[in-house]
C-alpha cells in the first residue's frame, strides 16, 4: 500500500524532542503564573470574516496564507487559524471578559499559514501568545516586554535583540499615508507588482516587503516616527522609560511596521540574527482597534507572540537546549508471573512522584536479564530495580544505580516502597 506522510510543512514533534517543547511550556506556565497571566483556549477554527476583518484584506495572511474551506453542511466559511490574537478579542467580546475590567490572558498551540517551508517557517507552527485587553497605559506595553525577556533570560536565550517602534494613532498614520504614497508613487519603477496594487489600498504594507530590489526606496520612504503628535510620543516614551530602568535594551526601528492591520502606537519584535530570514521569535504590540473592527465595544489592548519552533531552534543553536528529566528507575522482571505484584509496587513508586518504566513482555514472553538490562541502560534511567526470583521469594527488590558506580547496590522491602521510593527522585 502507498505510504502516508504527514502533510508538507507540517511536522510531527517526537521524542525526544517533545521534552524539550513540554519544557518550553512549562516554563511559560510557570512565567505567566507569576506576571497573573490566565490561560485562554480557543477553538482552531474560526469565521473567516474574523481574520478578514481583524487583521485586513489587504495582508500576507488574509491575501495568500489561510486555509479556508467551507463548512460541507451550511456552506459557512471558515479559516483554520492563522494567528490567535483575533480569535482572543472575539471571545472577549462573546463572554465579556472585561465586565469588571481589564484582563490579562495567554494561550498555546497551532497555527495554520500556507508559507512555503522552510527552517522556521512552517505550515502548522506553534506559538505561545500574551494578551493584556484593557489597558490603555505604556507601562502594560512594557511589562509585556519585560515578561518576554524574562522568559530569555530563564531559559537562556542571549542572542536576541529587541526592537521598537510606534506606529501612532489613525490620523498620524493617514497624513503619514499619503507622503508614503507620494513618496512611492515617484519610484514605481521600482516596485513589483505586489507593491503597485497594494500601493492605495495598503501602502504600509510596502514597508513591509522582503524585496531586494525596493529595500533601498523603502529605506528613504518618509518614517512613520515623524508624523507622531505629543500622545504618541508620551506612550512611547512611557515604554522605553521602564525598559531603561530595567535595563532592557532595545533599539528604535522605524522600519518596523508588523504583518497585521491592527496594530497602533506601540509595535516590537526579538530579533536573531542566527536563523537566517526567520529571525523573528517574537512579535507583537498594541491594538486598540480591534476590538471595534470585530464588532466589540472600543477597547484598548496589547500583546505579543512567540514562536516555539524558532526559540527551540535558537536554544539548540546556542547549545543551551534542555533535556527532558531523566528516568527515575527502570523495572527488570525475570519472570512474568512477578508482573502483578511488581505492577503493585511501580504503581506506589510512581505514587511518590518516581517516573518509572517496565519492562515488557513479547510474544517469547520476558526478555533474558541481559537484554533487559540494555534497556535499562539505553532508557537513562538512573537506577535498575531488579525483581528477581529470590528477591521476590523474600518480598524484596534489588536497587541498583546505573550512573553511579559509587552507590552501593541495596536490597528493598516491597512492603515499604513508600518510604524508600523518594529517595531515588530526581525531580519533586
Ligand atoms: P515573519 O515576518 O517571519 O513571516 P510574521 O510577522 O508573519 O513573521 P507574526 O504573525 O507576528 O509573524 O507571528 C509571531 C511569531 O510567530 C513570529 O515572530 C514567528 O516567531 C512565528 N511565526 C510566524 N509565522 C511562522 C511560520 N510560518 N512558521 C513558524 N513560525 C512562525
Ligand atoms: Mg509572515
Amino acid at each position: 500500500m502507498e505510504k502516508l506522510a504527514a502533510v508538507k510543512g507540517m511536522n510531527d514533534i517526537l521524542p525526544p524532542d517533545s521534552a524539550r517543547w513540554e519544557a518550553l511550556e512549562e516554563r511559560v506556565r510557570n512565567l505567566m503564573r507569576r506576571f497573573a497571566y490566565e490561560n485562554l483556549r480557543t477553538p482552531i477554527v474560526e469565521p473567516t470574516a474574523l481574520f478578514v476583518r481583524g487583521l485586513g484584506e489587504v495582508t500576507d495572511i488574509v491575501e495568500k496564507e489561510m486555509y479556508s474551506f467551507e463548512d460541507r453542511l451550511n456552506g459557512e466559511a471558515l479559516t483554520l487559524r492563522p494567528e490567535n490574537t483575533a480569535g482572543v478579542v472575539r471571545a472577549a467580546i462573546e463572554h465579556s471578559l472585561l465586565y469588571n475590567g481589564g484582563k490579562r490572558l495567554y494561550y498555546m498551540g497551532p497555527m495554520f499559514r500556507h508559507e512555503r517551508p522552510q527552517r522556521g517557517r512552517y505550515r502548522q507552527f506553534h506559538q505561545i501568545g500574551a494578551e493584556a485587553l484593557g489597558f490603555s497605559g505604556g507601562e502594560v506595553d512594557a511589562e509585556l516586554i519585560l515578561m518576554a525577556h524574562a522568559l530569555w533570560q530563564e531559559i537562556g536565550l542571549t542572542d536576541v535583540a529587541l526592537q521598537l517602534n510606534s506606529l501612532g494613532q489613525p490620523e498620524e498614520r493617514n497624513a503619514h499615508r499619503a507622503a508614503l504614497i507620494q513618496h512611492f508613487e515617484a519610484h514605481l519603477d521600482v516596485l513589483d507588482e505586489e507593491a503597485k496594487r497594494r500601493l492605495h489600498l495598503n501602502p504600509l504594507r510596502l514597508l513591509d516587503s522582503k524585496n531586494p530590489a525596493m529595500q533601498a526606496v523603502i529605506e528613504a520612504a518618509p518614517r512613520l516616527l515623524d508624523f507622531l503628535g505629543e500622545a504618541s510620543k508620551r506612550h512611547l516614551k512611557t515604554v522605553t522609560d521602564v525598559l531603561e530602568a530595567n535595563g532592557v535594551a532595545y533599539s528604535i526601528n522605524p522600519r518596523l511596521v508588523r504583518g497585521m492591520d491592527y496594530y497602533n502606537l506601540t509595535v516590537f519584535e526579538f530579533v536573531t540574527t542566527k536563523l537566517g530570514s526567520q529571525g523573528t521569535i517574537c512579535a507583537g504590540g498594541r491594538y486598540d482597534y480591534l476590538f471595534e473592527q470585530v464588532g466589540g465595544k472600543p477597547t484598548p489592548a496589547v500583546g505579543w507572540a512567540m514562536g516555539i519552533e524558532r526559540v527551540l531552534e535558537l536554544l539548540k543553536e546556542q547549545g543551551a537546549a534542555e533535556d527532558g528529566p531523566a528516568l527515575d528507575a527502570y523495572a527488570v522482571v525475570p519472570d512474568a508471573a512477578f508482573l502483578p505484584q511488581v505492577m503493585g509496587c511501580l504503581q506506589t513508586l510512581r505514587s511518590q512522584g518516581l517516573s518509572v518504566q517496565m519492562h515488557a513482555t513479547t510474544a517469547e514472553g520476558m526478555a533474558s536479564m541481559k537484554s533487559q538490562f540494555k534497556r535499562a541502560d539505553s532508557s537513562g534511567a538512573r537506577y535498575a530495580l531488579i525483581f528477581g526470583a529470590d528477591e521476590m521469594a523474600q518480598g524484596q527488590v534489588t536497587v541498583k544505580a546505573l550512573r553511579d558506580s559509587t552507590v552501593a547496590q541495596q536490597t528493598r522491602a516491597l512492603s515499604e516502597a513508600a518510604q524508600w521510593g523518594k529517595s531515588l527522585q530526581s525531580i519533586a
